[in-house]
Parts: C-alpha cells; structure tokens; sequence
C-alpha cells in the first residue's frame, strides 16, 4: 500500500564547534573565511564559487555515473505506476477479482474474513505480478551501480520477511478499511483517513522495536571518541538521549547515511555504518546534528499530519472518482459499491494514479522539512566543510546539480548543490560564537 512512510528520511550533519581547528577544506576549497580586517588584499570568501569547487572536485565520470543512476530513478516512478496500473486493470477487466470475491464469500460466512480471504491472495497475485520491476529495480540495478553487498539469496530472503510482514499489516488494514466502509457507505472517506493516519502511526511507532531490528542489527555506539560529540550536541539541545545507535547497513548496501525512526518513546536516531567508515568525525558531526534537527523540529509528527491532510484530500478525489468507475463499468467487472471487496483493486489503481501525479506535492513537503533539518544541523554543528563533503558522499546516490525544475518535481532530499551552497552560505556569514568571540 501506497503509505509514505517518509517519515525516516536521511542523512546529513552533525557538529559542536570544538574540534581544533579541523581544516577540514578539501584541497579544492581551502580559502579560509576572510572578511576579518579591513587590509583589503584579502579576497572574501565567495559562497558561490566555493560551492562550484566543491561540485568540481567530483570527477567527471563519478558524476556522470550517478546522474545516470538517479535519472534512471525518474522513469522507475513512471514504470512502477504503469505497472501498477495494468495489475489493477487486469484483476478488473478480467474478473479475477470478482471470481476471488465471490470464491470467499462461499468459503467463509463472516464479512471480516471475507474481506481478508480477498485481501491475502490479492496482495500475493499483486507482489508477484510485480516481481520482475522489483527484482530489476532493487538487485538487478542495485548491482550495477555498485550500491549493493547481498547476493541474491540473502536478499530474497528479506523480500519474503518483507512480504510476510505485507500480508499481515496489509490485511489487517484492508480488513479494517472495509469494515468502515460497510458502516459508513456515505462518509467512508473521512474515516478511512483516520484509519490510515493511525495505522501509518502505529507502524513508525513500533518500526525501531519489532521491524527494523528484523533486518539489520542495531547497537550502542561505543567509540568516545564519537559518541561523546555526538552526546554533547544532543545534551545542547535538550533531546534526552543517552546513547546513539549503529546499524549495520553494510550488510544490504554500500550507501552513506543515517536515520531518526521512530514516534514518542521509540524515536532512535542511528548512524550506519557505512557512514561511521567513511566520514571524518566533522562530517559525523554534520549528519548527526540534521538528525537531531528532525527530533528538535517535530517532523514525524509533522510529516504525519501533512499526511493525514493529503491522504484526506485523496479520499475525498477518490470517492468521486470510485463512483464514477462503478458507474461506468461496475457491471462489467462485477464490482459493487465501495463496500465490495472485488473493488480493491480499482482502490488501489485510485490512489495509485493519485499518488503519481502527486509526485512534486509529496516530493517536496519532504524536502522543505529536509531543508530546515539542514539548517538547524549547521547551526548545531557549525561544520560547514564537513556539511559539504556529506552532501558530497550523498551524491554517489542522488543527482548532485540538477535543474531547478528537476530538483522540484523528483527531489525527497536538497540537492548536493544546495546543501553545500547553505554551507558555504553559512561559512561565508562568519558567525560569531556570543560572547566568546569578541572576548579577548
Ligand atoms: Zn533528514
């Protein structure tokens, strides 16, 4: 099901300001901030330029190889909805999902279980009929660009753990879902959102506790020597965390990242290790500090009820839209009103359709959150150079200088261009730290 749990999201900054003086500038970028004193052969530092050095220090094939790949991500939502959309015209046109219904109705004599001796071998016949697109997107591709370490039976062993946890979550919501819809055939919509919002709830908030820890091992960070900073910053902005998490993504991918999961009590913020290999402590420090941010600022919450006014607005579109179907070719799919199992799929195709053209609405919520968990982790961390050789390492995944158009309609994260040029923007105001600055 289509729900957008975007609320995890990524990656980026950590950062109290003490490390000695880590010049941390690459070589590319190694002015130091200038406006100090008035003797005016000092050049100042130019954020703009800055910002093109750092994007210049990628070498020209590396860039062109993850442009491909992250453009490639572009046609794949195309796919992936065409796909979806032929599976669900298909189960239609072709009454296989009136047949199931009706198969269940005469096994079974009690509504709710109808609707989940539908909903089973529909989300089965569904993850199936999608399995080529998933194996060619999420291995196949994966391998190709060099981003994944599973060989092909660890993986498809985790897509069958995923699968299982889809049919029975899945199932569960359908059930509920339908059972709302029997109650309430003229406002169904208003209290399907509901359900979704406390659904979608309830699995960020048992995610850490009971799913995450299905596929990857999470543990305490040890290392004082990154721990300790990492504690500070937290301690600074009164989030009551105690220790910070490692978890070994390495065993499913090569990329750099780290996450805040979690709702209330279970919120945990984790570092993978990919990351605790490859990045300087500065950089450690910049991806902490946006992660942090997203603690500080709410989002999950916030980006639950975004969902939840989204989700309401797609209920609403596709009562309209359901009606009209039925209407239109009910009676040659053997598909009654929303209360009608057989109807699933045609849900399904709804929201799906929705949800695609929808693509730069739920793009961008993402990323403006995104953006101000950047700018509460640069103040935090006070590291711009480590901020920019993140967003550098980002880039092996994600398109470092796209157009603004792009950036707009396919963009769940800041651009590398954007996130250092916020950096190097920072760098450049040459912020004095209170009173310690200007104490001699
Ligand atoms: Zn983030």
């Amino acid at each position: 099901m289509l729900i957008l749990l975007v609320v995890a999201a990524m990656t980026l900054m950590p950062a109290p300001a003490q490390e000695s003086p880590t010049q941390t500038a690459s070589p590319a970028v190694s002015e130091t901030v200038s406006s100090t004193a008035a003797d005016g052969d000092v050049k100042p530092f130019n954020p703009a330029e800055a910002t093109r050095a750092w994007l210049d220090s990628v070498p020209r094939n590396q860039r062109e190889k993850s442009d491909a790949y992250f453009e490639g991500g572009y046609w794949l939502i195309l796919w992936n909805f065409l796909l979806a959309v032929a599976i669900s015209v298909f189960l239609l046109a072709s009454r296989l999902s009136a047949r199931l219904r009706d198969l269940c109705e005469r096994i079974v004599k009690i509504k709710n279980l109808q609707v989940a001796c539908y909903a089973i071998p529909y989300l089965l016949l569904v993850y199936a009929l999608s399995f080529p697109l998933n194996l060619y997107q999420n291995f196949f591709r994966e391998h190709q660009y060099g981003l994944a370490t599973q060989t092909f039976a660890p993986w498809f062993r985790e897509q069958l753990l995923g699968l299982a946890l889809t049919l029975v979550s899945g199932t569960l919501l359908v059930v509920v879902l339908y059972a709302v819809f029997r109650r309430a055939p003229r406002t169904w919509w208003i209290w399907g959102t509901i359900v979704m919002i406390v659904f979608s709830g309830t699995l960020v908030l048992i995610a850490p506790v009971y799913i995450e820890p299905l596929f990857n091992t999470y543990k305490p960070l040890t290392d004082p020597k990154i721990r300790n900073p990492i504690l500070a910053m937290a301690q600074a902005n009164e989030i009551p965390v105690k220790q910070v998490f490692e978890v070994d993504a390495s065993r499913q991918t090569t990329r750099v990242s780290a996450n805040v999961s979690g709702l209330l009590g279970t919120t945990r913020v984790a570092l993978n290790d990919n990351l605790l290999k490859q990045c300087t402590l500065p950089e450690i420090r910049a991806v902490m500090a946006h992660e942090m941010g997203h603690y500080v600022l709410n989002h999950g919450a916030k980006l639950l009820t975004y969902l939840g006014i989204l989700v309401l607005i797609g209920f609403a579109l596709a009562r309209v839209l359901f009606d009209a179907s039925v209407r239109r070719w009910g009676d040659k799919w053997r598909v009654g009103g929303i209360a009608d199992p057989a109807g699933l799929p045609l849900l399904a195709l709804i929201f799906s359709t929705l949800v695609f053209f929808a693509t730069p609405i739920l793009r961008t919520v993402v990323r403006v959150t995104e953006r101000e968990a950047d700018a509460f982790g640069i103040n935090t961390s006070r590291e711009p150079d480590g901020m920019a050789k993140v967003a550098l390492k980002l880039g092996v995944y994600r398109k470092l200088d796209p157009t603004p158009l792009e950036e707009f309609i396919f963009f769940d994260h800041p651009s590398g261009r954007a996130r250092i040029r916020m950096a190097m923007d920072w760098k450049a105001a040459n912020l004095p730290a209170g009173e310690s600055a200007s104490t001699p």
